[in-house]
C-alpha cells in the first residue's frame, strides 16, 4: 500500500482527527435510515480507541449550503453510532470554536467527539485555508475514511492534511483502494466494464481511460442514446446529450482502434412519458420510435450484456440500466444485478444507484465489493490522484 494506513501511527493518548463519511440517509422523523456508511466506519474507530487514541470525527451531511440548517444536524448520527461503540458519543453544536476547543481539551474519559456538519460552513467545500487551520489545532493525528468524498479538494478532506506530521488512511479507505487499484493497474481478463446512468458528461473521462484495460466496455441507461446518436441512430425523445456527441464519436472510433468490444443496447423500452403507469413497448435501434423514450434496455441487450459478463472474470458496475426507481424500468438494472451475482468474477459496484439497485435485488452479499464512493471511484479508475489520497502523502 502506497499510503500510510493506521498501523503506521502511534495515537496513544492523542488526538485523532478522523474524517469519515456520514452522510446517511435520513427518514421522515429525522433518524438514519441506512447506517451502513457508520457501520463502514467502525474497524477504524474501533482500532483507534482499541489503540487508545481520543477520537474527534467530523463529517458533512446533506447539502445544506453553508450554514447552520437543524435539517442537516448530525445528531441523528450521533445517536445511531451510539448504540453501535461502546463508549459516550457527544456532539457540540457546530465543528469550531471555542466550545468544540474547550470539549476536546477536556475528553479525558476518551468519549468520541462526533463534530456537527461541516458543511454548515461554506468554508469547507471553498477549502479555506483558516477554517482547515481551526479543524486541525484540534488534534495531533489525522486519519481519513471518508472514500466517498476523497476526490474532493475540501477543507476537511484535503487542505487541513498538510498541518499534520502524522497522517494516514484508515480501514475503508485502504480496502477501497486495495480493490480499484487491482482494477485499475492489473484486472484479471476478460475485464468487463459495465456503465449507465443519465450523465454522459461524469463519465466520458473514465470511459477514455478504460479504454486501455478494459476487453469489454457495456453503455446502457440513458447515456446510452447520446452514442447511439453518435453513431447516426433517431432515439426520439430519450435523454441524449448533444454537447457530447463528438466526444461520444471519438470514444466509439477509439474502442476500434483499441480493440475493445462496445456494446451499446440494441432494443429498449420505449414509453412516451416518465410515470409508473406509461404505456411501454420494445422497440430496436432502427425501428421507428416517433416521439417514445428509451427508459429501459430491452431483453436481447439483457442476453448480450450477461452473455459478455458471464465470460468476464473482473467486472465494474456503475450506473443503472434504466429508470429503475419506476417498476415499469426496472428490468434491466435488476437482471444485471444478478447477473453479477451469479458470476465467478472479481465483482466491483460503485455509485449509489447501482449499490440500490445491488440491495434492492437481494443480491449484495454475492458481490466481491461495493464501493462507497461513486464519483471517488470513477475518478480513480480514470487513473486521476484523488486529492484526500494525494494529501495523506
Ligand atoms: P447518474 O447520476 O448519471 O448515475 O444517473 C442516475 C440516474 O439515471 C437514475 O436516477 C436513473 O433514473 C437515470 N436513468 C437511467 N436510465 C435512464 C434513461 N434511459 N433515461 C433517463 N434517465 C435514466
Amino acid at each position: 500500500m502506497k499510503y500510510p494506513t493506521i498501523d503506521t501511527l502511534d495515537v496513544a493518548d492523542k488526538n485523532v482527527f478522523l474524517r469519515v463519511d456520514f452522510n446517511v440517509s435520513l427518514d421522515d422523523n429525522g433518524a438514519v435510515r441506512d447506517d451502513a456508511r457508520i457501520r463502514a466506519a467502525l474497524p477504524t474507530i474501533n482500532y483507534l480507541r482499541g489503540k487508545g487514541a481520543r477520537l474527534i470525527i467530523a463529517s458533512h451531511l446533506g447539502r445544506p449550503k453553508g450554514k447552520h440548517d437543524d435539517k442537516y444536524s448530525l445528531l441523528p448520527v450521533a445517536k445511531r453510532l451510539a448504540e453501535l461503540v461502546d463508549c459516550e458519543v457527544v456532539m457540540p453544536d457546530d465543528c469550531i470554536g471555542m466550545a468544540v476547543k474547550k470539549l476536546v481539551h477536556d475528553n479525558r474519559e476518551k468519549k468520541i467527539i462526533l463534530l456537527e456538519n461541516l458543511r454548515f460552513h461554506a468554508a469547507e467545500e471553498a477549502g479555506d485555508e483558516d477554517f482547515a487551520k481551526s479543524l486541525a489545532d484540534l488534534a495531533d493525528v489525522y486519519v481519513t475514511d471518508a472514500f466517498g468524498t476523497l476526490h474532493r479538494a475540501h477543507a476537511s478532506t484535503a487542505v487541513m492534511v498538510k498541518h499534520f506530521k502524522h497522517k494516514a488512511i484508515g480501514r475503508l479507505v485502504e480496502q477501497e483502494v486495495g480493490f480499484l487499484s487491482k482494477l485499475l493497474y492489473e484486472p484479471q481478463k476478460p475485464y468487463v466494464v459495465i456503465l449507465g446512468g443519465a450523465k454522459v458528461s461524469d463519465k466520458i473521462g473514465v470511459i477514455e481511460a478504460l479504454m486501455n484495460v478494459a476487453d469489454t466496455l457495456i453503455i446502457g441507461g440513458g447515456m446510452a442514446y447520446t452514442f447511439l446518436k453518435a453513431q447516426g441512430h433517431a432515439v426520439g425523445k430519450s435523454l441524449v446529450d448533444d454537447h457530447r456527441i463528438g466526444q461520444a464519436k471519438r470514444l466509439i472510433d477509439r474502442a476500434k482502434t483499441k480493440g475493445v468490444n462496445l456494446l451499446l443496447p440494441t432494443d429498449h423500452l420505449i414509453a412516451n412519458q416518465l410515470s409508473s403507469d406509461a404505456k411501454v413497448q420494445i422497440l430496436k435501434v432502427g425501428q421507428d420510435w416517433g416521439d417514445g423514450m428509451g427508459l429501459d434496455i430491452g431483453p436481447e441487450s439483457i442476453k448480450v450484456f450477461s452473455d459478455a459478463l458471464i465470460k468476464a472474470r473482473t467486472v465494474f458496475w456503475n450506473g443503472p440500466m434504466g429508470v429503475y426507481e419506476m417498476t415499469p424500468f426496472q428490468n434491466g438494472t435488476m437482471a444485471i444485478a444478478k447477473v453479477l451475482a451469479t458470476i465467478k468474477a472479481t465483482t466491483v459496484v460503485g455509485g449509489g444507484d447501482s449499490l440500490a439497485a445491488i440491495n434492492k435485488s437481494g443480491v449484495a452479499g454475492s458481490v466481491s465489493h461495493l464501493s462507497t464512493g461513486g464519483g471517488a471511484s470513477l475518478e480513480f479508475l480514470e487513473g486521476k490522484e484523488l486529492p484526500g489520497l494525494k494529501a495523506i502523502l
